[in-house]
């Protein structure tokens, strides 16, 4: 009789340490099925689809809110909508306070014409009333309106710097291009230390592959003698193999630049910003965005190049892009929040009437090794991922930049607009196409190495985002001049 007991006691006592540990795991969040872009599928967009979300400001339209997996109406069930304009613009609309009133499903779908007023979020609260008066949530649907020169654009997710092993990074280039689909970009430039040609090399890898994943050229750019990071990113040829080409012509334009610079402020080293000027040139010049690398990395106990170099960089505004988020190792590099700097800079440049096109980017050196990788990017508003339409969107402020922290919401920096819209899509929109580019992203990983078979089933998945917007976006909506629309 001894031993069973003693069994059943530490069977006992092992159930209840396993239910307790589950308990405070899931308490914790550690089951919580995110991407590796730190996303996750909204609940009632996995049981409903909502068509369209995305919607143009002050018109009428309609929204159809379809269930997949669940019959309405049901027998002897009522059911009703509380609808929110979040912004609380409701001039026009005529909505006063949050009341429910009855709607009718048909065929499983809750069909809901409205007044979409102004630029923002829309809430529509469904629930199911049975005959005892009893009410339970069906779902919590969200729908944005927009304005008409936002909403005929499209959100193209980018990461324009990040390392191979053609640097000093880990991962094949093919490798890493493939993981960042993977982890839901929309496009890509690689960009190794001094090395343009790593970028050709895997654009040309996945060339004949049907992927919908942008790749265009780049390389981090260190000209001599100047210690400033530059990406370029898009431009027809390297920066680096002008250099090294032709050093003495290199040295020869950077002297013609400080001829012509006159009285600079003191600190700054005319060599060094002259450098910059010409690298920023050249970028321009075939075609390329220049981006001002992480103007406060601080690799030792010094930041990497002066203060005052980077205020006149600021002040004479030479650069195309400023990096406002950086993807950092928090774990083993930093005691400084570079980002944080960034972040201030900006505000105090733009409280001062400049416009500073932002980015977003990993600078990821391996996409295995750490987790900024997929977390850290930019999303452009444009007509197309096409480089001419996302180098303007980025030039013209039509972008965001997105940092992603562990366990923590993402956040969106830049003009207020186009942030508080990104809050709304990073929420409802852009989960599930980060899901839909997972599995193409995972065939291009198998087909840089050296898997070739898995054209065919890309084949399939090629458009898969392409429908999804389609159906997302009211297709319907005549942009407003054009429109009948309105009350
Ligand atoms: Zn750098
Ligand atoms: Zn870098």
């Amino acid at each position: 009789m001894k031993w069973p007991s003693k069994l059943s006691f530490s069977l006992v006592f092992f159930v209840i340490l396993m239910v307790g540990l589950s308990l405070f795991a899931s308490g914790q969040g550690l089951f919580t099925p995110a991407l590796p872009s730190g996303l996750k599928v909204n609940t009632a967009d996995r049981y409903f689809e909502v068509w369209p979300k995305i919607v143009p400001a002050d018109v009428e339209t309609t929204v159809r809110i379809i269930s997949r997996y669940e019959t309405f109406p049901k027998a002897d069930c009522t059911y009703r909508v509380t609808y929110t304009p979040v912004g609380r613009y409701a001039v026009k609309s005529g909505w006063v306070k949050a009341s429910a009133e009855p709607i009718i499903p048909q065929n499983n779908a809750f069909e809901i014409r409205r007044f979409f007023e102004s630029e923002q979020e829309h809430i529509f609260r469904i629930e199911e009333v049975k005959a005892d008066g009893k009410a339970r949530e069906v779902g919590t649907f969200h729908v944005y309106s927009l304005k008409p020169d936002l909403f005929v654009l499209r959100p193209y997710k980018g990461d324009i710097h990040m390392h191979s092993y053609r640097s000093d990074g880990r991962e094949a280039p093919g490798y890493v291009i493939g993981a960042g689909r993977r982890a839901g970009l929309d496009f890509m430039a690689l960009t190794d230390h001094r090395n343009y040609a790593a970028s050709l090399e895997v654009i040309e890898l996945f060339k004949s592959l049907p992927v919908d994943l942008k790749i265009f050229p780049g390389e981090e750019v260190h000209p001599p003698d100047n210690p400033v990071h530059f990406v370029n990113f898009g431009a027809k040829e390297g920066i680096t193999e002008l250099y090294k080409s032709d050093e003495t012509a290199y040295r020869r334009e950077v002297q013609a630049i400080m001829d012509k610079l006159g009285k600079i402020p003191e600190g700054v080293d005319r060599f060094q910003y002259a450098s910059s000027v010409w690298a920023f040139e050249k970028i321009r010049e075939r075609g390329g965005l220049g981006i001002f690398a992480h103007p406060y990395w601080r690799p030792g106990n010094a930041n990497y190049i002066s203060y005052a170099l980077v205020d006149y960089i600021f002040e004479t505004g030479i650069f195309d892009a400023l990096e406002l988020v950086s993807g950092f190792d928090w774990s083993d590099l930093q005691e400084v929040d570079v980002n944080n700097l960034q972040l201030a800079r900006y505000i105090e440049a733009r409280s001062k009437g400049q416009k500073i096109p932002v980015v977003g980017i990993s600078d990821s050196h391996g996409c295995e090794v750490s987790d900024m990788f997929g977390r850290y990017y930019t999303i452009c508003f444009a007509p197309s991922a096409e480089l001419a339409d996302l180098i303007k969107a980025i030039k013209e402020a039509r972008s965001v930049a997105i940092e992603t922290p562990a366990g923590k919401l993402p956040r969106a920096f830049g003009p207020h607009r186009l942030v508080a819209y990104t809050h709304f899509l990073l929420r409802y929109v852009l989960p599930v196409h980060d899901e839909m580019c997972f599995e193409e992203g995972r065939l291009m990983v198998d087909y840089a190495g050296g898997r070739s078979e898995v054209v065919e089933e890309l084949k399939l998945l090629q458009g898969q985002v392409k429908k999804y917007y389609d159906r997302v976006w009211a297709n319907d909506a005549k942009i407003p001049g054009t429109v009948k629309g309105g009350k």
